[in-house]
């Protein structure tokens, strides 16, 4: 498997407990290396259009109004496989569902304040990292 790149954000929930440094030694113990990494306080705005992919869902409103009410730290992560990688070490969407030792079950408080995001496929990792970061910010 080739190394690849993939995006990540510590969530509001997380950074307010000051959980930043567990979450990332957790993405680190798993193989992960973080190559780019800026903490941002998102307007709702931004919000809307970083998940304009779930606008039709129930919870748009209230995801964008969590994801923009304290800030956030996006993160680029690389390593061999670190899509699926970063997927596994994060757990299920709704922590309880998630299995041991995944970041989720250990810090998520609900279903929408689950502390991390990560990108599920090459094209959104892609899509996303450029969202928020410029080719020079990323440093491998
Ligand atoms: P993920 O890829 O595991 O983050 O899950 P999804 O892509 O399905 O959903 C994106 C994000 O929307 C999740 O991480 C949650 O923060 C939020 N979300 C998903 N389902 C719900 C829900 O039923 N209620 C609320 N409030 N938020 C949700």
């Amino acid at each position: 498997m080739a190394i690849e790149r993939t995006f990540s954000m510590i969530k509001p929930d997380a950074t307010a407990r000051n959980l930043t440094g567990a979450i990332t030694q957790m993405l680190e113990e798993a193989g992960l290396r973080v190559v780019a990494s800026r903490r941002v306080w998102m307007s709702q705005r931004q919000a809307e259009a970083f998940y304009a992919v779930h606008k039709e869902r129930p919870f748009f409103g209230e995801l964008t109004e969590f994801m923009s009410s304290g800030p956030t730290v996006v993160q680029v992560l690389e390593g061999e496989n670190a899509i699926a990688k970063n997927r596994e070490v994060m757990g299920a969407t709704n922590p309880a569902d998630a299995a041991e030792g995944t970041i989720r079950k250990r810090f998520a408080n609900s279903i929408g304040e689950n502390s991390v995001h990560g990108s599920d496929a090459p094209e959104t990792a892609a899509e996303e990292i450029a969202f928020w970061f410029a080719g020079c910010d990323v440093v491998g």
